[in-house]
């Protein structure tokens, strides 16, 4: 068995045919190292960086577990959520929707106004396209303040061309009655929403620390930079950049499902054109790091407006005190931003890196007087797999023809499901489609049904 790419998926579906006591298996990565978008940096002023803002969290017993074997407990540390969203020059609880007695009265009252004639219309249809169903859901003034500015800039596609088919746990509701209440006495309840309200987070290393820990617990045959250029089904084999051939019965691919159709020679038209249809972001990770202490007790940040480019700034050594250059923490403060581009964008890096800085500055998030000791940048060209409106007849088309040639696309990109393309669901498809091949035992998350909109699941 060939497994392409060693990301969290590969790695686990190689651990899991490793514990099952399959040994003919090859992994091959293009990258120098292991860990896909889950890995981790540390730069030339020793600040250590993630490709954008990676936190631990998950419901799946068998994702806990892992991290049970590959950390003791004083590896991890434990944060509770602390985010917020800035609006017109102040900062509002995240969820924004949750919080809207921290808006003037006015503008709080239009919000709950559109909020409780958009839900006396009767709820929004997962069938729709994500405008209609955030319009629908949370009516137009709520849209207007934070959910269309925020969404296009993450996205960086217009929010009628997405799908809500995806939206499950991802979007958090409003209760219209909790809201009058938090209006009328600034009371919010104690129960904090999101399942990722209590968070982990390795204690040095990076998030790329458990994916390295993973692939040293492999004793086969892994192979980094070793990109795979051409695959040929009907002969079961691949070629490598190096010109290597290699022979497989199956093949799990976890890489970009369009690059995947791309390289195979005998791709029928219907399913290459269904892979050229699929839209993805490209994110720009700026790490910035100062020589002041890290006083903000906040975890990460949420810009839906113009007064910065990022979408998102994680306070980076709030979450381990060794992502900073000394042993003694106090004296750095490092801040990764992400900022979405359109996907061919020619990134200017040091352009950004100083635009990034003047917003911290200007949001007061960094001190005028904090000399900049790193401006570090990651282009990710593939960022978040975009749930398209045509999304899902399109993998409809493509994911069985590819099964009919034994080859598995697993794994966020090799989904193209943003709903399952977490680091635990990840993990989940890669363990699962090992045992499926070996045992023959059914796939859990990816043959799922996504849960629909409009099911107990949203609330
Ligand atoms: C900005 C951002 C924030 C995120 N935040 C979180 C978070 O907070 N929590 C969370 O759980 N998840 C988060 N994620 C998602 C997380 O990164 C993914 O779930 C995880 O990395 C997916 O693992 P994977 O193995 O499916 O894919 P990847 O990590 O993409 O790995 C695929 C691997 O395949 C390799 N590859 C591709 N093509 C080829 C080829 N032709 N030949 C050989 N190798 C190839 C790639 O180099 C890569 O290493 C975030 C992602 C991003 C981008």
């Amino acid at each position: 068995m060939v497994i392409l790419g060693a990301g969290p998926c590969g790695l686990a579906c190689a651990h899991e045919l490793q514990r099952l006591g399959h040994r003919d298996w090859v992994l091959l990565e293009a990258a120098p190292r292991v860990g896909g978008l889950g890995s981790s940096v540390v730069d030339e002023a020793g600040f250590t960086w993630d490709l954008g803002g990676h936190v631990v969290f998950s419901k799946m017993k068998s994702f806990d577990a892992l991290l049970a074997e590959l950390f003791e407990p004083q590896e991890l540390l434990r944060h509770q959520r602390s985010s917020f969203v800035r609006h017109g020059g102040s900062w509002v609880p995240y969820p924004f929707q949750q919080h809207l007695h921290h808006l003037t009265q006015a503008r709080a009252r239009r919000c709950l106004d559109d909020l409780t004639a958009a839900q006396a219309r009767g709820r929004a249809l997962a069938e729709t396209d994500f405008a209609s169903w955030l319009e629908a859901t949370y009516g137009h003034a709520l849209v207007e303040e934070f959910f269309a500015p925020y969404n296009k800039k993450i996205w960086a596609t217009s929010l009628s061309e997405m799908s809500a088919s995806w939206i499950a746990e991802r979007v958090a509701p409003a209760d219209i009655s909790a809201l009058r209440l938090a209006l009328k006495t600034g009371f919010t309840g104690t129960q904090v929403w999101g399942p990722n309200a209590q968070f982990a987070f390795p204690a040095s290393g990076g998030t790329g620390a458990i994916w390295r820990r993973l692939a040293a617990r492999l004793d086969g045959d892994v192979r980094t930079g070793q990109r795979v250029v051409y695959v040929d089904e009907a002969a079961k084999s691949l070629l490598t950049a190096d010109g290597t051939v290699l022979a497989y019965d199956h093949l799990v691919a976890t890489g970009a499902l369009n690059g995947l159709v791309a390289m195979m020679a005998g791709a029928p038209e219907d399913v290459r054109l269904a892979a050229t249809a699929l839209r993805h972001t490209t994110v720009a990770m700026a790490g910035l790091g100062y020589r002041s202490p890290t006083t903000d007790r906040r975890s990460w940040l949420y810009f839906p407006g113009c007064e910065a480019p990022f979408y998102r700034a994680t306070n980076f050594s709030r979450y381990a005190p060794a992502n900073v250059p000394d042993s003694d923490p106090g004296r750095y403060s490092a801040w990764m931003t992400e900022t979405s581009l359109p996907a061919g964008t020619l990134l200017d890096r040091a352009g950004l890196v100083e635009e990034c800085d003047l917003a911290l500055r200007r949001c007061g998030l960094v001190p005028e007087s904090a000399e900049r000791v790193s401006g570090h940048v990651e282009l990710i060209p593939y960022a978040y797999p975009v749930p398209t409106v045509g999304r899902d007849a399109a993998l409809a088309l493509i994911q069985p023809w590819l099964e009919r040639q034994s080859i598995y696309s697993r794994g966020r990109f090799g989904t193209w499901r943003y709903e399952i393309g977490n680091m635990d669901h990840a993990v989940t498809m890669g363990q699962d489609i090992a045992r499926r091949l070996v045992r023959g035992t059914a796939e859990r998350i990816y043959t799922a049904r996504p849960p629909t909109v409009g099911s107990a699941d949203v609330r």
